[in-house]
């Protein structure tokens, strides 16, 4: 019998906590959660995109599977290797294979540092190479990302917006990683070069069979980039999905709303407009049961006491009372459907109240 590949990466029960301290002797009094019990894997040569309103711990995430945050608990197997388990000296040599690209392309690259320097930095850290060795290294990673050998000696004012991020990306590049946390690495961008930088990373991937945790707020770029798609709430994974199976039927309410904030131009996938009351709670202090529940428009009483567990319909997972009952007594395109009519029936219900006068 023959076990599936072990995926490059495998993410089990993350939890990522910030201490809260007051007083004079900044005692903890509580914790920011964070990430808050988040499992996933990733393939090699993979996406997985991760998706979710900004504060939703997304970026923790990405930081924490590298470890420039320390994790809480949880398990992160990197190639095979337990990740949390390793010394900082253990870690190095993972790390070179482990890179991450920042959304700000202005604030991650040192502007007293010339490019050179810039990309020479991780190959001295890493002790990778020789003075010829290292400048073959660099001129290939930058000309790989479309840019000339001759920026080297320049400084990162002297480039644009677009220019820098293939600077960041030639800066991950140039240690030959096999995986690259993409941290919102086209929101700081023009649009009119988004879309470049994007089709980029997708050349790259496929000609170096990199692996992608590809983490953003932008679900149309997101669906075209990811072979998965996972849906972050508050701390947790509230659906996860091949992209494919999620954009054609999202079951989870939050999903839904999510989705229904993007333009379309296919009629098919028009969705009714699904505001959500109130913010996001406090991570600090998360509402019990379906951390979801207090701006659901479908809440019960179950989804106030009982956090929902995955339901799961082949590889698509979802974590809703209510999307749990629709999918035992239909498939999941029916199930997606007949939740989208409740929400947009609820919304209607909801400004139908407001716009009533009191009698
Ligand atoms: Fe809404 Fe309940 Fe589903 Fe949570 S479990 S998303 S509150 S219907």
């Amino acid at each position: 019998m023959t076990h599936p590949p072990e995926p490059l990466l495998a993410v089990t029960g993350l939890e990522t906590h910030f201490p809260i301290r007051r007083g004079l002797l900044r005692r903890p009094v509580g914790a920011v959660r964070a990430v808050d019990g988040v499992s996933f894997a990733i393939p090699r040569g993979k996406t997985l995109g991760l998706v979710g309103e900004s504060g939703c711990g997304k970026t923790t995430v990405g930081r924490s599977l590298l470890r420039l945050v320390e994790p809480t608990a949880g398990g992160v197997r990197f190639a095979g290797h337990d990740v949390r388990g390793l010394s900082q000296a253990a870690l190095r040599p993972l790390r070179r294979r482990m890179q991450i690209v920042f959304q700000d392309p202005y604030g991650s690259l040192n502007p007293r540092m010339t490019v050179r320097a810039i990309l020479e930095e991780g190959l001295v850290v890493h002790r990778l190479g020789d003075g010829p060795e290292r400048l073959r290294r660099m001129t290939a990673a930058l000309e790989r990302t479309g840019m000339p050998a001759a920026a080297l000696a320049r400084y990162p004012h002297e480039f644009s917006g677009g220019q820098r991020q293939r600077i960041a990306i030639a800066r991950a590049l140039v240690l030959e990683p096999e995986l690259v946390v993409l941290d919102e690495p086209i929101s700081a961008l023009d649009v009119s070069i988004q879309a470049q930088v994007v089709n980029l990373l997708v050349e790259l991937r496929r000609d170096l069979g990199l692996t992608y945790l590809f983490i953003s707020h932008d679900l149309s770029v997101v669906e075209y980039i990811s072979d998965d798609v996972a849906v972050m709430y508050l701390g947790r994974l509230v659906e996860h999905a091949p992209a494919a199976d999620l954009y054609a039927a999202p079951l989870h309410p939050y999903t839904q709303a999510l989705f229904s904030a993007v333009p379309s131009v296919d009629p098919a996938r028009r969705r009714g407009r699904i505001v959500l009351p109130g913010d996001v709670p406090s991570p600090a202090n998360p509402p019990a049961g379906c951390r979801f529940h207090p701006r659901c428009p479908l809440a019960e009483a179950v989804c106030r006491e009982v956090d929902p567990p995955a339901t799961r319909v082949g590889a698509h997972l979802v974590h809703c009372h209510v999307a749990a009952r629709e999918l035992a007594a239909g498939d999941a395109a029916t199930a997606s459907a007949r939740i989208a009519a409740a929400l947009t029936a609820a919304a209607a219900a909801q400004s139908g109240s407001q716009a009533t006068p009191p009698g």
